[in-house]
């Protein structure tokens, strides 16, 4: 069955959360781990969180996917703030155990001129200080548009990363299609030719999970200004072809598309139908 859902403000706790997903017709969902420019985390409510697992056990909602604040930079040329991506990623991460098993996803980074490999360097570095072998979440570097000095617009990056992290299997990728396309990945036109190049070069069994944007850019632009679903580069077409992939039949897709409520709404419903 396809594993469709969207972005959902966290606000409200998990129950809320599980609740309001399936108002709108989807059976998963992404949200910030905290505020997106960073911020401290409110308390762990573990009451909701048990309350989340069974309602989510009883109405079939699969993984979910919480999403670190995109501000995190591990490989920041400054010290502290480096300092603050891995006591935050670490945080994240130790708060997940509450509801195990689950995917966190985040940005490697952006290397500000100090070039990607030093950049890379750094990403793993963090990861190899954070994960540990009991914990019971995947965590996903997103592939990224190559703006600016972001590292992991190109499938060879992630892999480099990956490729120095000592606790592989606690590792994933995670998906993004308008961030692929702004790279210069045409996934919507050749899907089957990208996921063969992602599969040569990372392997398909790494990617985890999906976020299935259109772009308000061009093939190659690594720009980043993801758009609703058929009013982008990508059309709906070309999400399609994407989500009917059969390297991604089991994989859990996620809206990021600039919505609200309603229109996540529309779009879920949509593409269900489609699909
Ligand atoms: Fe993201
Ligand atoms: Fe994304
Ligand atoms: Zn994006």
């Amino acid at each position: 069955m396809l594993k469709i859902g969207c972005h959902l403000s966290a606000s409200k706790g998990y129950l809320h959360m599980g609740k309001e997903i399936l108002s709108i017709g989807g059976n998963t969902f992404q949200f910030f781990t905290r505020n997106p420019r960073g911020g401290s985390a409110k308390p762990v409510d573990e009451a909701d969180a048990a309350a989340f697992r069974r309602f989510a056990e009883e109405n079939g909602i699969g993984i979910i996917l919480a999403h670190a604040p995109y501000t995190l930079n591990g490989c920041s040329a400054d010290p502290a703030i480096r300092d603050f991506a891995a006591r935050t990623m670490a945080d994240d991460l130790r708060r997940l155990e509450y509801v195990p098993g689950n995917l966190y996803n985040f940005h490697p980074g952006s290397h500000v001129g100090q070039g990607v490999e030093a950049g890379i360097e750094m990403i793993a570095g963090m990861l190899n200080g954070i994960l540990t072998q009991e914990m019971q979440t995947t965590v996903l570097l997103e592939t990224m548009a190559g703006k600016g000095s972001e590292v992991g617009g190109r499938f060879e990056e992630l892999r480099e990363i990956l490729d120095r992290v000592t606790l592989k299997e606690k590792m994933g990728i995670c998906l993004d299609t308008c961030h692929v396309n702004d790279a210069g990945y045409d996934i919507a036109r050749d899907p089957d030719g990208v996921l063969t190049a992602f599969d040569r070069v990372i392997g398909l069994s790494r990617l985890k999970a999906v976020h299935i944007n259109d772009s308000k850019n061009p093939l190659g632009a690594r720009k980043d200004r993801h758009e609703k679903i058929g009013e982008g580069t990508l059309g709906t077409e070309g999400i399609l072809r994407v989500m009917r992939h059969e390297a991604l039949r089991e994989l859990p897709f996620y809206l990021e598309t600039p919505n609200e409520l309603d229109g996540y709404e529309k779009e879920i419903r949509m593409l269900k139908e489609l699909y």
